[in-house]
């Protein structure tokens, strides 16, 4: 699905390339957690995937093809909703199918009142943003992302700014999607518990400049519950990310 062949990449500002010549690919259907210290450059390479910034070097491939000659490839969630408060919540869901066009306005209507609902929000389209929880408006930008129409999704802390117990129940629900949409998700997280009841496989950036990223295939399947996070075999994957994140710092 998502394939990165020895790309580099260096912010103007910096005198050193952050991304230097990675590699890594991503099967089509996974659920991939890229975690790592923070500032080390995973969003970086989100930016570069969805072409905010373009890279020096190298090739990234979605569907064997270069994303340079691509359209719609990839819907990205960032940290924030990023919900305009001036739209309704089902104006905002509905930003990405006038962006891409061609669609009338009954089969935009329609498109959206079916996100909503598949997100649990049937009856909040009309509100603004302000009159949703911090977890709804979470949903909404969701739903708004699965509207670009991609299979590669690209969730970058998603939940960072949500409270620990919407976070859990949010988790969930976030899989029941995936689950229902078949959809490729990458994952950016820093908490290493949300990233191994998540993911298919986790990959780690150790080191900045990223020049690998090691990868962990999850010792567990689907569907997942609060239990699968005390089996020993995910126990122990957890504890050895959390040293192999710890090594080198004080
Ligand atoms: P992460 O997602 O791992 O926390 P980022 O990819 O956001 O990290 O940023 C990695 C590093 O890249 C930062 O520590 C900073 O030094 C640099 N950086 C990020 N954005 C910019 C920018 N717009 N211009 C210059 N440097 C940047």
């Amino acid at each position: 699905m998502l394939t990165f062949e020895n790309v580099t990449f260096q912010y103007k500002e910096e005198d050193f390339s952050i991304i230097d010549h990675l590699s890594f690919h991503i099967n089509k259907g996974e659920f991939v957690s890229i975690i790592g210290p923070s500032g080390c450059g995973k969003s970086t390479i989100f930016r570069l995937v969805n072409r905010l910034l373009g890279f020096k070097s190298g090739k990234i491939l979605v569907d064997g093809a270069g994303i340079e000659s691509q359209k719609h490839y990839c819907g990205y969630m960032p940290q924030q909703d990023m919900l305009f408060p001036w739209r309704s919540v089902a104006d905002n869901v509905r930003l990405p199918l006038e962006i891409h066009g061609g669609f009338s306005d009954g089969e935009m209507d329609r498109r959206v009142e079916l996100a909503l609902a598949s997100v649990g929000l049937g009856d909040w389209g009309r509100k603004s943003p302000g009159e949703l929880s911090g977890g709804m408006r979470q949903r909404a930008a969701f739903a708004r992302t699965v509207l670009t129409g991609s299979d590669l999704l690209l969730l970058d802390e998603p939940f960072s700014a949500l409270d620990y117990l919407t976070r859990l129940t949010m988790r969930e629900w976030l899989l029941e999607q995936w689950e229902q949409e078949r959809k490729t998700v990458l994952f950016i997280t820093h908490d290493v518990e949300e990233a191994v009841f998540l993911s298919s496989r986790i990959l780690v950036a150790e080191s900045m400049p990223i020049t690998r990223l090691r990868s962990f295939q999850v010792p567990a399947g689907y569907p997942r519950t609060l239990e699968t996070l005390k089996q020993p075999e995910t126990l122990m994957l957890k504890e050895q990310l959390i040293s192999l994140l710890r090594r080198d710092r004080l």
